[in-house]
């Protein structure tokens, strides 16, 4: 087994599972004896509450300006000295990264264009290339029922629409991320979380190979 710090990333649409599955991983590598830390996007920095006032809408922000400012904050969230994923890999920490620019590719691809974000992020050298990035995919049905039992109230219609188009979305910026040599693991997110906890620890152990 190699120790190198990994730099590990999940994405998947809202509802999949993400959040339970990143602190069971990091549960089983700490039995395992591998530090990690856990990280989201957008950050707890300044810069990623100014995303989320604009998501909230509380100020308006054109869509270059909000793809501007994911970047903005991903690099802070790569470089910053004190809680930056560069700095906690340099540490000998793994890091686990609740959503990174595959999110700013489907999300923001879909209304600026794939090309434009990609500029933005994959040739920013500030910006680390995940070792491995787990696409946890469940239907968008799925994620209804989850999203609704995690106690929110769902606009089914509107949601169902939403969650189809991006889950799809997803699929096309893996397609277009083939040529980069990206290590993306698809898990099927559909069975129990200890189902699912298996089958993403069977395959983020294989980059520590
Ligand atoms: P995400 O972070 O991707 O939006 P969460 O981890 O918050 O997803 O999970 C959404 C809801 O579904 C939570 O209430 C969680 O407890 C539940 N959940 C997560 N994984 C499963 C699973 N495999 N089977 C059933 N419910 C799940
Ligand atoms: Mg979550």
């Amino acid at each position: 087994m190699n120790n190198n710090p990994k730099f590990i990333v999940f994405e998947g649409i809202d509802g999949a599972g993400k959040t339970t599955q990143i602190n069971l991983l990091r549960e089983e590598l700490e039995k395992l004896g591998i530090l990690c830390e856990v990280t989201a996007e957008p950050t707890e920095l300044p810069s990623g509450k100014a995303i989320r006032r604009a998501l909230a809408k509380e100020v308006d922000k054109t869509p270059l300006e909000m793809a501007e400012m994911f970047t903005f904050d991903r690099e802070l969230h790569n470089t910053d000295a004190k809680i930056g994923i560069k700095k906690m890999l340099a540490e000998g920490k793994t890091v686990i990264c609740d959503r990174y620019y595959y999110s700013s590719l489907a999300y923001q691809g879909t209304v600026l264009g794939y090309d434009a974000v990609a500029k933005l992020n994959l040739e920013n050298p500030k910006i680390l290339k995940p070792d491995m990035c787990i696409f946890l995919d469940l239907s968008p049905e799925e994620s209804l029922k989850r999203i609704g039992n995690r106690g929110n109230t769902v606009e089914i219609y509107e949601n169902l629409e939403y969650l189809t188009r991006t889950r799809k979305t997803f699929f096309e910026v893996f397609e277009h991320l083939r040529k980069r040599e990206e290590n993306i693991a698809i898990i099927n997110a559909c069975g129990s979380i200890s189902e699912v906890s298996s089958l993403i620890l069977a395959a983020v152990l294989d980059v520590y190979k």
